[in-house]
């Protein structure tokens, strides 16, 4: 359920202070420390997942909330009309650095250059 060496466990835990935007009893959310646009805010399941190469059917519902969580964020940061990402590295290629399971939910400015 929470990994003592992993970064964001701690954070969930309030062992390492971070931003906090949004908590319920299954999701968290909080200011990435190195912004990368304007709004850049992490959003993490409480639950210890290395990333999304953990996710099993049973984790379905668990998907759905973080959507609906960065949905309403993007709504609080007034991002809805001039548009938003959410990212989420998976391994080495795509730059993972943290490996507790976590999107990237960027706005405010244009995002330099299509990924798909
Ligand atoms: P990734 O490279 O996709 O694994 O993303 C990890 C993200 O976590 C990076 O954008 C980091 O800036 C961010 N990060 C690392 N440590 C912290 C922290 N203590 N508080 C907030 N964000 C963090
Ligand atoms: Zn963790």
């Amino acid at each position: 359920m929470s990994d003592p060496n992993c970064i964001f466990c701690k954070i969930a835990a309030r062992q390492i202070p971070a931003s906090f935007v949004h908590e319920d009893e299954d999701v968290l959310a909080f200011r990435d420390i190195s912004p990368q646009a304007p709004t850049h805010i992490v959003i993490i399941p409480r639950v210890h997942l290395s990333g999304l190469n953990d996710l099993t059917p049973d984790l379905a519902p668990l998907m759905g909330k973080i959507g609906l969580v960065a949905k309403k964020l993007a709504a609080d940061e007034g991002r809805v009309a001039s548009g938003w990402r959410l990212v989420s590295n998976a391994g080495p290629d795509a730059g993972q650095t943290v490996f507790h399971l976590h999107f990237h939910l960027l706005g405010g400015r244009p995002m330099a250059g299509k990924m798909v």
